[in-house]
């Protein structure tokens, strides 16, 4: 089907329908209250009051409608949806012709508010579908307003207004038709062509969006089967070296063991390296987490004590706060663990000696709120954006520290993102910098990602 909009926001458009009904009910009372107690226009204020009336009962009904179609995360079909919007722009078009018949017919300029109806039309419908209704339109006007010319249906005046005789003028009446007309069919064929245009851009977006995930899922799979590789040659070379570097295979001069340890310490940096991509690689391409009760305070407390012995090697004061009542929730426990370990060990590699950690949880009722802050170097202010980045390394962190394989933030990222919480850093008023995080205790209960 020619439609411009997919079926999700094809129901926000129907909604957005009805709340547009609203204005205009609205609108509606308060020109007929403007019209006849301000201007003193006559008008048959109760029939148009009650029309309106009638409109608020009509609008409830198909908001009701429409929430039954999407009750409890339903999706209506979109073709339930695409009828459901083409009844009411057809009502509408009824509704509008009853309005006017009431309100001076030929003589109220509000005909021009048929435009509007050909605009909402071909924005939501298909063009073929827009066309009928500006049909429909130019039908029930010229329909009306050829009735009244003839007599058939009685006019009411807008004595005060316009003069009382316009209905009754043929050139004038038809005139207005044509132009009326015309004017319809102008805006459905401008408003289509432009909705068509978007419509091919979207699926092109779609489309390369699709492409692009495709090949990104590709650049996975690679990168996972070669880590994995270098991962089990660098195990190997390791090996080599801790038998050379304990002198099991002959004694080793004092250059020889000077190589060989720099060789042992240069491996290790490339298979922690390789170790941290191939974990990123592997949690993007698995769609399911492990996920399980257990107590994130126990979590905490074990991170602690993983980064305690760091923390003291520079005497930097690591210290935590958890409030008592953080404890059980629902989620991964080693990619948890992970996260947070990844922030500690952070924290303590960007703050120089004598600094000081502290890592704070508070219960913030369905979600855990995790803070870690230091007073170390801080994050340049135009990179904060950029450090949960893959690779990414900031240009103060590099000078600290030259190792660093610029994937921790990633990784915590991704654990917290899939857990279904947000991440994110700021530098602190003083010095340092706090990485904060929230995770919702009951994250996903399917444990899909
Ligand atoms: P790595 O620490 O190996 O460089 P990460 O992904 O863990 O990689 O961190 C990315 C970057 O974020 C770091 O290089 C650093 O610029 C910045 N960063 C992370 N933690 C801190 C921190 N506690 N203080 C200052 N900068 C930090």
């Amino acid at each position: 089907m020619e439609t411009l909009l997919q079926s999700t926001s094809l129901v926000k458009r129907a909604y957005w329908l009805v709340r547009l009904r609203w204005i205009a009910i609205a609108l509606l009372a308060a020109a007929t209250f403007v019209a006849g107690k301000l201007f003193h226009v006559s008008l048959p204020a109760f029939a148009l009051y009650f029309i309106a009336g009638l409109l608020v009962l009509y609008n409830f009904l198909l908001f009701d409608l429409l929430n039954y179609f999407t009750w409890g995360g339903r999706t209506a079909s979109h073709i339930t949806i695409n009828r459901i919007i083409t009844f009411q722009i057809s009502a509408d078009l009824f509704i509008l012709t009853t309005i006017l018949h009431y309100s001076g017919g030929i003589e109220n300029p509000f005909f021009v508010y048929f435009v509007f109806h050909m605009i909402i039309a071909s924005i939501l419908l298909s063009s073929r579908s827009s066309y009928i209704q500006a049909t429909l339109a130019a039908f029930l006007f010229g329909l009306m307003i050829l009735l009244e010319y003839l007599g058939i249906i009685s006019h009411h005046n807008l004595v005060g207004f316009v003069a009382d005789t316009l209905y009754r003028d043929g050139l004038f009446v038809l005139g207005t038709f044509l132009i009326l007309s015309t004017a319809l069919y102008l805006v459905v064929y401008m408003t289509t062509s432009i909705s068509e245009q978007l419509r091919k851009q979207q699926t092109g977006y779609e489309r390369a969006n699709t492409l692009l995930r495709e090949k990104d899922h590709l650049k996975n799979e690679y990168v996972l089967r070669l880590t994995h590789d270098i991962r089990g040659h660098l195990a190997a070379i390791q090996g080599c070296l801790d038998i050379v570097g304990d002198q099991i295979v002959g004694p080793l001069n004092e250059k020889q063991t000077d190589l060989v340890q720099r060789a042992y310490r240069r491996t290790a940096k490339c298979m922690a390296f390789v170790t941290a991509l191939l974990k990123l690689t592997r949690m993007k391409l698995s769609g399911k987490l492990e996920m399980e009760y257990f107590s994130l305070k126990n979590t905490i407390f074990n991170t602690i004590a993983s980064a305690e012995n760091r923390a003291a090697s520079k005497s930097i004061s690591l210290k935590y706060d958890i409030e008592p009542s953080v404890d059980e929730i629902y989620g991964e426990p080693v990619l948890i663990e992970e996260a947070i370990a990844n922030l500690l060990f952070n924290a303590v590699r960007y703050t120089p000696e004598k600094g000081s950690i502290k890592l704070t949880a508070k219960d913030k009722g369905d979600s855990v709120l995790i803070q870690v802050s230091d007073t170390g170097i801080g994050i340049p202010q135009s990179e904060i954006s950029k450090i949960f980045d893959e690779f990414y390394r900031a240009d103060n962190a590099r000078k600290v520290e030259r190792d660093g394989t610029g994937l921790g933030l990633s990784i915590a990222k991704q654990v917290v993102e899939r857990h279904g919480g947000k991440i994110w850093a700021e530098n602190n008023q003083t010095a340092g910098s706090t990485f904060s995080f929230v995770l919702p205790k009951l994250s996903r209960k399917s444990g899909t990602a």
